[in-house]
């Protein structure tokens, strides 16, 4: 395998179940940059997940009762694991994800970051004591561990994803089966190797790949399983609801969005470009909440696209792994043909390419940076999450019409806006029908804050105190006087 590791020993291609590394490689795995096989990873299904979710329920039993501090202790290793391997897990990420090295360290740090954030929000799990509606009585709320946790993650951010689910829910007490997207595998064995050096018990971590849909089919029916914890696109996440509903699971889901990026004629236009450039094509504009429709006020659209356009043709494209790279490949050629039909619709119905527009020289999955300008509601870029490096420009006018633009949309993630004028900033983020608004910057995402969508774009919360919630259930105890 072509990926020289300074302590090659974390690179895993087994599952990881009850505490073994077991399987063996049939499903492969290669870098999208070139193509490269990469390893085979095993291609569980139905039975191993059965498996995988019977020893979760059995280390369930255990886990949930630990102390909190014994738990946060083994998350604080597991931190101190990630860290010491930050650069040996980035080369991993980014040579099956594609992104910039530079990105994939700061991805790691990102990961690891839920990991320290949930050691430390383990001992804070309280309940409460409520009036009770008798004099002699008490009604003693518990928060308690909802059980087993089936995690799916998508393949965009493969270390993140994965951190922002399980941190919380093994803080929490509750044990996991997690299914990493196919593309990238590596990253959550990878994960999984330092989770069993840092001490955490048989059975609470459980990572399995293989075909999503017999997998996706116990995770969701499996009486054992109350968690399904989704992050990908909406039509997965629809799905997966559907099939739970059988057996009445909590599904927390954090799905595709189309966010818009709102500049307004009072902006710094400096730190508008600045926050379209990172928002737009950061990950090659393969995130969730990456900017999907840029609106700019018409007296500074001339001046804003120009130098915007600018930015862009600056943006450095090629293999992740060489120094200087600003923008990987995507993920697959398919990525790449929903780009160029989403150019090519635009460009029908009247808009105009100022930089990129084409395939990149590299060929197969690499595609130049691009702006368009004169874009309109009615193209096919206003309505999909193009999940590629596309910056379309919209003009409008006041207030009230672009709000009304900016929420036309069945997605609801991140929006982004820009202005100096406080009034405008409370006014415009509370009518933003958006789970979360970046102002006056592109990059909103932390483990200090609650991410999540509303609309079709999800109803689950990760990160902060409230990430917890998705893994706790509610139970009071009523305590009445004898
Ligand atoms: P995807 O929905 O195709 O896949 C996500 C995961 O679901 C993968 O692990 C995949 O193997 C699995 N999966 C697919 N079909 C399944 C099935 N029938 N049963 C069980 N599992 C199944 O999404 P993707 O292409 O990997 O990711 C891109 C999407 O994810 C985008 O829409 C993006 O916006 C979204 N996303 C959302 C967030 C967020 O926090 N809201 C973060 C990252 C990505």
């Amino acid at each position: 395998m072509n990926i020289t590791l300074t302590d090659p020993s974390i690179l895993r291609t087994q599952c990881y179940v009850n505490g073994e590394f077991v399987g063996t490689g049939q499903a492969p795995v290669a870098n999208p940059a070139t193509g490269e096989l990469l390893a085979h990873v095993p291609a569980f299904g139905s039975d191993e997940a059965i498996a995988a979710v019977e020893a979760a329920a059995m280390a369930f039993k255990s886990w949930s009762l630990r102390l909190a501090k014994d738990r946060a202790n083994i998350l604080r290793r597991w931190f101190d694991l990630i860290v010491a391997h930050r650069d040996d897990l980035a080369l991993i990420l980014t040579s099956e994800q594609g992104k910039p090295l530079a990105e994939a360290k700061g991805e790691i740090d990102y990961a690891a970051s839920y990991i320290e954030f949930y050691a430390e929000e383990a001992k804070r799990i309280a309940g409460e004591t409520l009036p009770s509606h008798r004099s002699d009585g008490r009604i003693l709320v518990l928060r308690q561990a909802s059980g087993v946790v089936a995690a799916i993650t998508p393949w965009n951010f493969p270390a993140a994803m994965i951190t922002r689910k399980v941190g919380p829910a093994m803080a929490a007490g509750c044990t996991v089966v997690l299914k990493p997207a196919g593309e990238t595998p590596l990253t959550a064995l990878a994960l999984a190797g330092l989770a069993h050096r840092a001490g955490v018990p048989a059975g609470v971590l459980n990572v399995i790949t293989g075909a999503p849909a017999p997998i996706g089919e116990v995770l969701t029916s499996h009486p054992a399983v109350r968690v399904v914890s989704f992050t990908g696109s909406t039509a997965v996440g629809k799905q997966l609801m559907r099939q739970s509903a059988g057996t009445v699971k909590k599904v927390a889901l954090e799905l595709g969005g189309n966010a818009p990026f709102i500049v307004f004629d009072d902006a710094d236009l400096d730190a508008a470009v600045e926050g379209a450039i990172i928002s737009k094509f950061r990950n090659g504009g393969q995130t969730c909440v990456c900017t999907n429709r840029i609106y700019v006020q018409r007296a500074i659209a001339d001046d804003f696209t120009s130098r915007l356009a600018a930015a862009v043709t600056k943006l450095a494209v090629g293999d992740g792994r060489s120094a200087d790279v600003q923008m990987g490949p995507l993920i697959n050629e398919k990525a790449i043909d929903k780009v160029e039909a989403h150019i090519a619709n635009a460009v029908e119905l009247g808009a105009r390419v100022v930089v990129g527009g084409r395939r990149h020289a590299l060929g197969r999955t690499f595609f130049e940076p691009t702006l368009l300008s004169g874009v309109t509601d009615d193209m096919t870029v206003a309505k999909e999450e193009t999940f590629g490096p596309l910056a379309p420009v919209f003009v409008f006018d006041d207030e009230n019409d672009v709000v009304g633009r900016a929420n036309d949309t069945e997605f609801g993630l991140a929006a982004y806006l820009y202005s100096r004028d406080i009034g405008r900033i409370f006014r415009v983020g509370e009518a933003l029908e958006y789970g979360m608004v970046g102002v006056n910057s592109g990059l909103i995402s932390s483990e200090l804050a609650p991410f999540g969508g509303i609309k079709e774009s999800g109803n689950s919360r990760e990160g902060s105190h409230h990430g917890i919630d998705e893994f706790v259930e509610k139970k009071y105890l009523f305590l009445a006087g004898l």
